[in-house]
């Protein structure tokens, strides 16, 4: 597997997003790492999601600006410099960029940028023995790239524990193909996307860590930046300085055994101003996401029941999917209304093949979250029987894949209710069902303030959507096509084979 040499991680101090520092810090880096930018140079931030709400949700930036600046400093021969990214699913990347402040980066600097879910989506073939499926689809300009940074964002992660080089790459796929395996199996999936490209450059913005979710984090003073060559011995050293063991993160362990790079913290250089030790004492307290659904709505209106999703023989929890989803969908909702949890009703929901029982009382809604929830008991005095919609993954073809929008999924979650008014109970499909989702079939439940009709990002996301939709209907009319069906062959230089 090629990998630009052996791991090299440097953490620097870094109380501030102070531009001038950030640009020479990184700088340092590169020339550290013998790095100069060249060819088609990509930069990947994480812009999941942005805004007042989700302020350390994103890679800052102030730390996206110095880092392109630090890359302009280092220029050995760049044809271009751009930035490219597909944020939160359903939301444009338009409307997250906006929020994140970036355009006026990009018009500084004078870079390029690429909204990833408006450009050709093309094939790239898998042959390791571990693959999911055998082909995945990314934005053209992905698999372009001769020389690619990966700049996330250093946080926990409420369905793969932690969100640093590698889990940033869930981001180089549109919406359509970004779903498909993003369920009990998505550590295996980040897995694989590793073999679509491997960075030359990692810088990640940890001088505001964000802890505990990955949509609404807790911001946590870390004071780093932390620079690499090797995304698995990267992510290594970024968990031991949260007290992890890498090996224990699912995606870090898939990627060591595909011979992505090392786990073992001695075969991994570790240099810069801030050592292992003293970075471990500034994360002291860092909080983790990984809970169960159940624990996580323990004390609350909400009763959570989860049974295993289908394969269980790998695991017997949905760790990739719908329960995650809702968990992050309720810290939204709790955003936007103080008095959330005051408002909601007391419910039910259930995930996966639940054989327990639930015990509800008169009035109280139970609701059947993802394709595979599936149960057969008594609701109240009801005798019900709930059947799995799950479809096998091999029946889930790319080529064929269909893009949900947003406004389709609004008006089908707002009639899967009024549906089920008169019924014991509620079915949401999907695999998985989108925090989009939940947060509307949430909201209208439980008649709290619906973050859609927020003023400030209702204008942000409207003005993004017609802007994405519009550029969208010019590309149809002028023959481009959504996606390139065989194996793409123009690869640059970041390809990993
Ligand atoms: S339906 Fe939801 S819970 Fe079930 S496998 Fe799919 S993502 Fe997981």
């Amino acid at each position: 597997m090629k990998t630009v040499g052996p791991a090299k991680v440097i953490i620097r101090r870094c109380e501030s997003y102070d531009l001038d520092a950030i640009r020479r810090i990184v700088r340092e880096g590169l020339e550290e790492l013998g790095l100069q930018p060249h060819g088609r140079t990509l930069l990947k931030p994480n812009c999941v999601s942005s805004g007042p709400m989700f302020q350390n949700a994103y890679t800052r930036p102030e730390f996206l600006e110095g880092v392109l600046l630090a890359l302009q400093d280092r220029d050995g021969g760049m044809t271009e410099l751009a930035v490219g990214e597909r944020c939160g699913i359903t939301i444009p990347t338009r409307t997250s960029f906006e929020g994140a402040g970036y355009y006026p980066v990009f018009k500084r600097t004078g870079v390029k940028h690429y909204h990833f879910e408006e450009v050709p989506q093309v094939e790239i073939p898998l042959t390791h023995e571990a693959r999911l499926r055998d082909y995945i689809f990314t934005p053209e300009p992905v698999a372009r790239a001769d020389f690619f940074v990966n700049c996330p964002k250093f946080k926990s992660h409420p369905w793969t524990t932690v969100t640093f080089a590698m889990k940033n790459y869930i981001g180089i796929q549109d919406d359509r193909h970004r779903l498909i395996d993003h369920d009990h199996r998505l550590n295996e999936k980040i897995a694989d996307l590793q073999h679509i490209i491997q960075p030359q450059f990692i810088a990640i913005d940890a001088i505001t860590a964000g802890a505990g979710r990955m949509l609404t984090p807790i911001p946590f003073d870390l004071g780093l930046i932390i620079m690499g060559n090797n995304s698995v011995g990267f992510d290594t050293v970024c968990s031991h300085i949260i007290g992890l063991d890498p090996e224990t993160i699912e995606h870090i362990r898939f990627a060591r055994e595909q011979g992505f790079g090392p786990t073992a913290l001695e075969d991994i250089t570790i240099t810069g101003d801030v050592s292992l030790e003293e970075a471990q004492a500034k994360a002291r307290g860092f909080q983790v996401g990984l809970v169960r659904v159940e624990k996580y709505f323990e004390g609350t209106h909400i009763s959570a029941y989860a049974g295993p999703p289908p394969e269980l023989e790998r695991t017997d929890y949905c760790w990739g999917g719908c329960p995650g989803a809702i968990e992050e969908a309720v810290e939204i909702l709790r955003l936007f209304d103080a008095d959330f949890d005051e408002k909601i009703p007391h419910m039910h929901v259930v995930f996966g093949a639940y054989d327990g029982p639930i015990d509800v009382k008169p009035g109280e809604k139970v609701v059947f979250i993802g394709d595979c929830a599936k149960f057969e008991g008594t609701l109240g005095d009801k005798l019900v029987s709930v059947k799995s919609l799950y479809r096998d993954r091999a029946t889930k073809d790319p080529h064929e894949a269909e893009h949900d929008d947003i406004l389709a999924k609004i008006f089908s979650v707002r009639a899967t209710l009024r549906d089920a008014r008169d019924e014991p109970f509620i079915r949401l499909e999907g695999c998985p069902v989108s925090v989009a989702e939940q947060v509307l079939a949430l909201v209208m439940i439980g008649g709290t303030k619906n973050p859609y009709m927020s003023a400030s990002e209702a204008m942000r996301f409207n003005k993004g959507y017609l802007m994405w939709k519009g550029t969208m209907a010019a590309k149809r009319l002028r023959g481009i096509p959504y996606q390139k069906h065989g194996a793409f062959e123009e690869r640059g230089e970041s390809a990993p084979e």
